[in-house]
C-alpha cells in the first residue's frame, strides 16, 4: 500500500479502476436503478479487476487455494444475502444476491453455497481462475510477511432513497482451517438500513466482527444522534485503533452524507454524489492519507 501511495505510476491503474467504478454506478442511477442494482454492478467490476482483493485477484489461503466471501443487504427492508468460502464463484456479490433472492437463507458457505450457485446458474470457475501473477508469486513466497489489500465494497442512495451495501473480498492471506473475515457476516462487514446508513469495511476481518463495526455505525447514527461521519470515526480511529484493528469503512446515511475513514497506512476509496443544486456529478478517489476523511452534502 505504501509502496503504491508513493509512486504515481504504480498508483494510476488503481484510480483509473475507482474511476470507471464510480462512472458505473453513476450511469446506473441516472438511469434510476435501485440501490442494489449498482450495488452488484460496481462489485461486479471491481470483482473482474485483478488489482484487487476480491473475485480475479483474491488472496490466497495458507493451503495455496482461494476462498471468497461476500455479501449484500438492502436499508428498505432489511433483507441481505452472504456467501463464505465459495471457491468456484466468479462473483461472490451475484451469489449472496441469489442467497438473498432465491433462498430462505442470508448466509451460505463452503461447498453448499458453491453448489448452490452453480444451481442457480451464476457463473462457474476453476479455483484456480482467481490467480493473478501476483498472486502466484506471493504463493512462491509463503513464509512472506506480505498480505494483500484490497477488498471491494459498494454503498448507493438511490434516486428512491433506499441504501444497499456490499462487500466482497478473498479474505486474509493465508487464511487457514476455513476462516470467514467479517466481509460475510452482516453487522460487521456489511448492514444497509433506510433509517440510518450503508457501510461495507475492510480491514482485519477479526476486529471488525468483535466490534460489530458496519451495525454498530448504524446504531450510533440511529440512537446517539451522531452524524454518519462522528460515528464511524469514533469506531475506526478510537474503538478499533486501541487494538490493532487495522481498516476502514465507507458509509453513506440517507440523506446523502458520506464517510471514508481509515486507520490504516491508505485505502482505495471513492465517492460519486450531485449537489442538489447542480446537475454536475461530483467524482472523488483516493487512496492515501491526503484527506482522511470527508464529509460531503447531498
Ligand atoms: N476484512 C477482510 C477479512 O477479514 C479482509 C480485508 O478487508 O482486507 O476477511
Amino acid at each position: 500500500m505504501e509502496a503504491i501511495m508513493k509512486d504515481s505510476e504504480l498508483a494510476a491503474p488503481y484510480y483509473a479502476a475507482l474511476d470507471s467504478a464510480l462512472r458505473i454506478g453513476e450511469k446506473l442511477l441516472s438511469e434510476e436503478a435501485q440501490a442494489e442494482e449498482v450495488v452488484i454492478a460496481v462489485i461486479r467490476y471491481l470483482e473482474d479487476n485483478p488489482l484487487f482483493n476480491a473475485g480475479k485477484g483474491a488472496t490466497i489461503t495458507y493451503e495455496g487455494t482461494f476462498e471468497l466471501d461476500a455479501s449484500i443487504m438492502l436499508g428498505k427492508d432489511l433483507r441481505a444475502g452472504a456467501v463464505a468460502g465459495v471457491k468456484t464463484v466468479r462473483h461472490p456479490i451475484e451469489a449472496a444476491y441469489a442467497v438473498m433472492t432465491l433462498s430462505p437463507h442470508v448466509m451460505l458457505s463452503g461447498e453448499g453455497a458453491d453448489r448452490f450457485a452453480a444451481e442457480q446458474g451464476l457463473d462457474i470457475v476453476e479455483n484456480t481462475y482467481f490467480a493473478t501473477p501476483r498472486t502466484l508469486r506471493l504463493m512462491e513466497q509463503m513464509n512472506a510477511e506480505s498480505n494483500k489489500n484490497g477488498t471491494v465494497g459498494c454503498v448507493v442512495l438511490d434516486k428512491q432513497g433506499n441504501l444497499a451495501a456490499g462487500t466482497s473480498t478473498g479474505g486474509m492471506f493465508r487464511k487457514r482451517w476455513g476462516r470467514i473475515g467479517d466481509a460475510p457476516v452482516i453487522g460487521s462487514g456489511t448492514y444497509a438500513d433506510n433509517n440510518s446508513c450503508a457501510v461495507s469495511c475492510t480491514g482485519h476481518g477479526e476486529y471488525f466482527i468483535r466490534h460489530a463495526v458496519a451495525f454498530n455505525l448504524c446504531a450510533r447514527y440511529k440512537y446517539l444522534g451522531e452524524t454518519v461521519l462522528q460515528a464511524s470515526e469514533q469506531i475506526i480511529h478510537r474503538e478499533l485503533n486501541t487494538e490493532a484493528g487495522n481498516g476502514g469503512l465507507i458509509a453513506v446515511d440517507r440523506n446523502g452524507q458520506i464517510a471514508m475513514p481509515f486507520n490504516s497506512a491508505g485505502m482505495f476509496r471513492g465517492c460519486v454524489y450531485k449537489e442538489i443544486t447542480s446537475q454536475a456529478p461530483v467524482r472523488y478517489v483516493a487512496i492515501g492519507s491526503e484527506t482522511n476523511n470527508i464529509s460531503l452534502k447531498k
